[in-house]
């Protein structure tokens, strides 16, 4: 069981799904979510080609009440990304840059540092994702990693992709197990998701050519799960790819969890196109998304949440998404340029008093968590204090 989930959430669901009437064509996906028999392939599609949302949609939401009632969690962190530097040049991705861009950075260890000082006092996590460096081995992250834990010893560090994890192993010359071992003895605490798009090689070939392969992903989070790295896994959705592959990426995630239980978080979020990426993809529409969360709940009986990142979803689709499955609308983010320079417009300066009003909004108890979620509380705001009335000497 999951921190934070009901005891017993299976015989919960059971239950709630009995006590309503569904449509005769959900009977068999019913019947599979009432005893814990995961959904197939052909479910998943089947739910895809529905016409019926708003059923998928509240089955979604039993499955994610069973677990943690009306519960959906947040949490208080900062973005900082150490490089926009990247080797590779993957389609879809607006933040990249060659070396000698103009707009081209990398924070060194002291400007890393500096920057997360700005935020050190209200989070407590640091979220750092970037470029596949040229230079940067092992070495510069285990040093940054030190001196982060080092100035701010109580800020989890979730860190570097699958695919950075790869990159940094082979400039260093070591495997994937020794480097996540380094790292994570640096103070490394565990692996963002991201880089997973779909794992489907035929479209990783199209969309990010030279990316780690679909089974390169899944090694590379398998590994961290055996040395007790906990990660998140993600799927970029709405580029190329069909249904099947969408379902089937589901499906390896979800088998990959049976034998390690090492993903906490599957964080599904659309392609946000422009002109000039992948000039064939269209925006996902908002009931889309909903969809994708949605069949994500009911596919990932396995992963106990489900996060609408608010960064690219934005404020209003994330707060629906808490009524279609999703328990998580992860953080205050404060500082994030990857979504937005891909077009996101999702507000930064959300304190947790937003984030909670955003929760609540949907109907929800806001909670806040710590990075693994071994740590959470009801967030309740505290009163303002009252404005005092200025008294103005009106002539009248
Ligand atoms: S998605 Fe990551 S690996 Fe691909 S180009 Fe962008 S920064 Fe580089």
């Amino acid at each position: 069981m999951a921190a934070g989930e009901n005891v017993n959430w299976q015989s919960r669901l059971s239950d709630m799904l009995s006590a309503h009437s569904w449509p005769e064509n959900f009977d068999n996906i019913v019947e599979k979510l009432s005893t814990g028999i995961p959904l197939s392939l052909d479910d998943g599609v089947g739910l895809f080609k529905s016409n019926d949302l708003e059923t998928i949609g509240k089955i979604a939401n039993l499955v994610k009440e069973s677990r943690f009632s009306n519960k959906a969690f947040f949490n208080v962190n900062v973005h900082i990304n150490q490089t926009n530097i990247c080797t590779l040049a993957c389609k879809f991705c607006a933040f990249r840059r060659g070396r000698r861009a103009k707009d081209a950075y990398q924070l060194e260890i002291d400007d890393y540092v500096e920057d997360l000082r700005k935020y050190s006092a209200h989070v407590d996590e640091v979220h750092s994702v970037g470029g596949l460096h040229p230079e940067w081995t092992v070495d510069h992250y285990s040093k940054l990693f030190t001196t982060v834990k080092r100035e701010f010893p109580s800020i989890h560090i979730k860190a570097l992709t699958a695919v950075e994890v790869k990159h940094i192993a082979s400039l260093s010359n070591l495997t994937i197990k020794e480097t996540l071992i380094q790292l994570r003895d640096s103070g490394l605490g565990s692996l963002p998701g991201g880089g997973a798009e779909i794992l489907d090689d035929g479209v990783r070939e199209i969309i990010c050519r030279g990316k780690e392969s679909s089974s390169e992903y899944l090694d590379i989070h398998k590994t961290a799960h055996e040395l007790g790295i906990p990660t998140n896994c993600t799927m970029l959705f709405g580029t190329i790819e069909s249904n099947e592959q969408r379902v089937a990426h589901m499906i390896k995630i979800r088998e990959l969890q049976n034998s390690t239980n090492g993903f906490q978080c599957f964080v599904p979020y659309p392609f946000l196109p422009d002109d000039s990426r992948l000039p064939e993809a269209q925006l996902a529409t908002g009931s889309e998304v909903l969809r994708v969360i949605a069949i994500s709940r009911l596919m990932l009986n396995n992963i106990p949440h489900i996060k609408a990142y608010r960064m690219n979803l934005g404020d209003n689709i994330a707060e629906l998404a808490l009524q279609f499955g999703a328990d998580d609308i992860d953080g205050t983010v404060q500082k994030e340029s990857i979504m937005h320079l891909a077009g996101s417009n999702a507000p930064l300066d959300h304190d947790k008093v937003m984030l909670a009003k955003l929760v609540t909004n949907a109907g929800c108890v806001p909670m806040q968590r710590d990075t693994v979620y071994s740590r959470f509380e009801e967030f309740i705001p505290k009163p303002q204090p009252k404005r005092r009335t200025l008294k103005m000497a009106v002539d009248d």
